[in-house]
């Protein structure tokens, strides 16, 4: 049964308390979405974790929450990263890893977890792989979105994220019940700043580089599911869902 969770612990850290913890009935998935930037896998999260009630955990919306925060509750590492994202660079490898160890929690979670933009280079899956073994507990699959680059520079330029709850839309193939508006919170859709034209280079010639390799990481373990991500958001959704074996409604 599919529950909805503010993921206020992975975007605020330990200290916060979320507002419906999982109520830990049926499987509790935990699983990795891996694939270029602007192939969907934000939109998928979100679908997957109201169809499997995992929580979706985006290390991209951690890094955007904490824009928000007031200058004097930003570390000089999170500054970092904050500028690192603008200019689509990838954060260091130690800042991301110690924000996701402080937030360690949510993924011994009962209500399992989506990961979405993390691991996203080698040594990132490793100490995820060391994590979890600390941890106890391990990884379903990895879900890897395959799609031709004309597609996702398509996607990419038409992308609209809701400045509240990061929602994410496109202004084609996903538009919003009100065009500008987020369906689920009436906040204002906007354009990330590494959805522009000179950062999205710079995010495809890096996932070439450092995440593409990752395909071949948990190939070698066994754990990657392949899914194309051309076609429609529920297209999209059945096949993944197919992918992992899980029944349709
Ligand atoms: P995303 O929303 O996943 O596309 O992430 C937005 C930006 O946040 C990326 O372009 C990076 O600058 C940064 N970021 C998010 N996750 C990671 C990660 N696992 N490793 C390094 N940088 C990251």
């Amino acid at each position: 049964m599919a529950h909805s969770n503010d993921r206020a612990v992975w975007l605020k850290g330990p200290q916060a308390v979320c507002s419906a913890p999982p109520a830990g009935n049926g499987k509790a998935w935990r699983l990795v979405l891996l694939g270029a930037p602007g192939v969907g896998k934000g939109t998928q999260a979100e679908l997957l974790a109201e169809r499997l009630g995992s929580c979706h955990l985006s290390t991209g919306d951690v890094f955007r929450a904490a824009r928000s925060l007031p200058a004097e509750e930003r570390s000089p590492a999170l500054n970092e990263a904050i500028a690192c994202m603008q200019r689509g660079e990838l954060v260091s490898d130690e800042t991301v890893l110690s924000l996701v160890r402080e937030r360690s929690t949510c993924l011994k979670c009962r209500g399992g977890f989506l990961l979405d933009g993390f691991p996203r280079t080698v040594p990132q899956a490793e100490a995820l792989d060391g994590l979890l073994k600390e941890l106890g507990v391990g990884l379903d699959a990895v879900v890897n979105y395959d799609l031709p680059i004309e597609a996702i520079v398509a996607r990419l330029g038409g992308r609209r994220t809701c400045s509240q709850c990061k929602a994410v839309y496109h202004v084609t193939a996903r538009p919003p019940r009100q065009e500008g508006v987020c369906d689920h919170c009436g906040g204002e859709l906007i354009v990330r700043e590494d959805d522009r034209p000179e950062a999205i280079r710079v995010r495809m010639e890096t996932y070439e580089r450092s995440t593409r390799p990752l395909i071949d990481y948990y190939a070698a373990k066994g754990l990657l599911r392949t899914v194309s991500a051309e076609g429609s958001v529920e297209e999209i959704l059945e096949r993944t869902l197919s992918a992992l074996r899980v029944e349709a409604r």
